[in-house]
């Protein structure tokens, strides 16, 4: 019975129930080892070069101008961590940043 319409059926919910499963445990699969990546990175630290030359602060209130109110790396396009805690910055490769922190790279996030 190829043509059975019921059987197409089941097969085709099968088909989507397995693809699903897979999809998840590939999400979840790509989503742990980078977690636990952020969590083993080094804190930018405030005498790094790089970090001083842009006036990285971990502290986002006391930043310096051009800094605006409300700019912080947790809401910055470069940020790749949570509202709290620290996480990666794209300019920042290999360190962690504060998220509450700021730096003269900051651009809002889209
Ligand atoms: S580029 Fe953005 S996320 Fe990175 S340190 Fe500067 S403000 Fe924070």
């Amino acid at each position: 019975m190829p043509n059975n319409p019921i059987n197409t059926n089941l097969q085709r919910r099968r088909f989507f129930r397995i693809a699903a499963g897979s999809v998840g445990g590939v999400v979840l699969a790509s989503a742990l080892p980078s977690a636990a990546f952020a969590d083993d990175l080094p804190h930018l630290t405030l005498d790094d070069p790089t970090a001083k030359a842009l006036n990285y602060t971990e502290d986002a209130t006391k930043a310096p101008a051009p800094h605006q109110v409300g700019q912080a790396c947790s809401n910055c396009n470069f940020f790749q961590g949570s509202d709290s805690g620290y996480g990666p910055c794209q300019l920042f490769i290999g360190k962690a940043v504060n998220a509450k922190g700021w730096c003269s790279g900051y651009a809002k996030k889209a």
